[in-house]
Order: structure tokens, then sequence, then C-alpha cells
């Protein structure tokens, strides 16, 4: 999953940047409201984190932006040291998910994250069970029955992406976007995508032959599981 960060306080962003991506997301940053505008409106984010006194503008302002983008499926999170009431309730109906008063714990940070993806999915705890696997969101581990598959960090992240989204197509554009971060930074001609799914398929079918993954023509894939 892919997480921008959106703050003007450099130490801060260098202290989630690094709790986050050890926690296996792809996080990226913005210092002010125009950088995290223009990031906005090219890629698609599984969280914002946002802080609301950016030294360009408000907070509040990108939240109405997000607002005005169709089908977003980013969740955001408030960042603020302005603790009133009136900027909690603001905030939340606004449309932002949740918020977090700064100074703020990271292990908190991740909780709320967790607590999001489970509500969106609707998910009862971190681990999903499917035919015999069982996928744990948190932890980031997979097993079958006893046994722990060895996937890499991205392998991982293609599972686990799809499995959350499954019944639903997702595009290579898509799972490059929440799986490996900004889009224009990577080569799109590329299949590397193809190449992991395949590693990915290899593996699963040693513990089970299942077939994971429809590969939809020159789109992507599917979990129809
Ligand atoms: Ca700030």
């Amino acid at each position: 999953m892919n997480i921008l960060i959106v703050e003007d306080e450099k130490s801060l962003v260098l202290e989630v940047y690094e709790f986050l991506s050890k926690e296996g997301f792809t996080v990226e940053n913005a210092h002010t409201k125009r950088s995290a505008e223009e990031k906005i409106l090219v890629n698609n984010y599984d969280f914002i984190l946002l802080d609301l006194g950016l030294p360009d503008g408000d907070g509040f302002d990108l939240l109405r932006t997000l607002k005005n983008i169709k089908n977003r499926e980013d969740a955001v999170i408030i960042l603020t040291a302005r603790g009133s009431v009136d900027d909690r309730i603001s905030g939340l109906e606004q449309g932002a998910d949740d918020y977090l008063a700064k100074p703020f714990s990271l292990n908190e940070l991740l909780a709320r994250i967790h607590a999001i993806t489970r509500r969106k999915h609707k998910l009862e705890s971190n681990e999903i069970a499917i035919k015999g696997f069982k996928i744990n969101i948190q932890n980031r581990t997979i097993y079958y029955n006893d046994d722990r598959i060895n996937l890499t960090k991205k392998e991982f992240e293609i599972f686990n992406y799809l499995v959350l989204n499954k019944k639903r197509v997702i595009s290579r554009t898509n799972l490059t976007e929440h799986v490996w971060g900004d889009i224009l930074e990577i080569n799109s001609d590329s299949n590397f995508v193809d190449v992991h799914v395949k590693n990915l398929r290899k593996k699963l079918a040693q513990f089970a032959p299942i077939d994971w993954f429809e590969t939809v023509r020159s789109i992507g894939y599917r979990i129809n599981i």
C-alpha cells in the first residue's frame, strides 16, 4: 500500500517515512500544499497523512480538492498540532477518515492505518483466511496451514493488494502505483508486474493447486476466490 505524507516539518516526515517504510509501505512525501496537489492529481494513494498548517496554505483546502476527485480510494488521516475540537470536527465533516494530534506515537498511527484498512475492506481482524492460506496484513506474513511462505516484499504487497480488492479487476498501472509508488518515476513499458505475478503464482502453487490470478487481457489481474 502506498502512503503520501503531506507535512512541512522535515524531521517528522523523516521519522514517519522511515517507520512506515520498515512496516512495508511505499511512502512518498510532499512538503507543500502545491506539491501535494500535483501528486494527488497524478497518483492514487491508499493513505494520505495530512498536516493542516502548510507553508503555502491550509490542509483543509487540500481536503476539498480531494473531495472533487472522482473514484478516490485514499483514506485521509489529519495530523495536526491544532488540537481544538472544532478542527477535529471540521476535518471529519470534510471527509477525513481519522485524526491524530501531534505529537503522536508511531505505533498509534500504524494501528489507525490498519483499523481503516479493516473498515474499508470489511475485515474482522488483521488476518484473512482463504482456502487454507492465512494472510496477515499487519505482520505481513502468509501461511499455508502451518507453513510460512517466503514472499519478497513486493510479492507480498501485490498479493495483499489483490486479495484486499478481490473480485475487482486491478490494472497493471494501479498495481504499480500502490506497490511501487509514483508512476511517473517508473518505465511503464516494462513487464515487471507480470514477472512478479508469475513468481508469486509459482510460489503459491507449491502449497496448493489454486488458480489465484485471472489475467484480464491487456488490463491486469483479478482474484475471484
Ligand atoms: Ca506544519
